[in-house]
């Protein structure tokens, strides 16, 4: 039987039971980074979507998603943004506050991380409750950016969060459940 890219790259993603704290799954993406062919096909099957759906900008959520925003915008030869926690970027900022389980977050980018009108694409490792890429789609509309959509390696689906995202108007793209 063939192996679906979708049970591929699940089976390139470690889950460690427990961890941070008990009753949490973290489904580490590390073993698919430390995987050239992973890492190259989930980078080129992200390409391949905005080949269909042209994009100006890639941003990526603190950390993970970092190293998947990197390697697409390199990809495709696309602007870079960084969408940093709280307190690291050193230029002016707008910033945007989300709900945790136990208290608040927030994520900031540049002020002048795109233009009215350019299309963006969010990228992350993981959908969980969709708060984090919601907050940062929400900071590029701040700018008058057309935030196209966002895609992550993994949707919890039973979480509600892509769910929530495509509600509130982004294409969702994630490469397994
Ligand atoms: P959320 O804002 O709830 O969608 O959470 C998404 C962010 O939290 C992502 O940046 C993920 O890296 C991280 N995250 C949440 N839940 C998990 C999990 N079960 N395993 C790994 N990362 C997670």
């Amino acid at each position: 039987r063939s192996v679906s890219p979708s049970e591929f790259f699940k089976s390139q993603i470690r889950t460690v039971r427990g961890w941070p704290k008990a009753g949490v799954n973290f489904r580490d993406v590390t073993t698919l980074f430390h995987n050239p062919q992973a890492f190259r096909m989930a980078i080129d099957v992200f390409a391949s979507d905005c080949e269909r759906r042209p994009v100006d900008i890639i941003a990526a959520v603190d950390a993970r998603g970092f190293a998947l925003g990197g390697a697409l915008a390199y990809h495709l030869g696309k602007p870079f943004v960084l969408v940093r926690k709280k307190g690291k970027l050193p230029y002016k900022t707008i910033s945007e506050s989300y709900q945790l389980e136990y208290g608040t977050a927030a994520v900031e980018i540049h002020m002048d991380a795109c233009k009215p009108d350019d299309r963006v694409l969010i990228v992350d490792d993981l959908i969980a409750t969709g708060g984090t890429l919601l907050a940062a789609a929400k900071l590029f509309r701040e700018l008058q950016g057309n935030v196209i959509g966002v895609a992550a390696l993994i949707d919890l689906v039973e979480l509600g969060g892509s769910q929530k995202l495509r509600a509130a108007g982004l294409n969702v793209h994630a490469l397994c459940e």
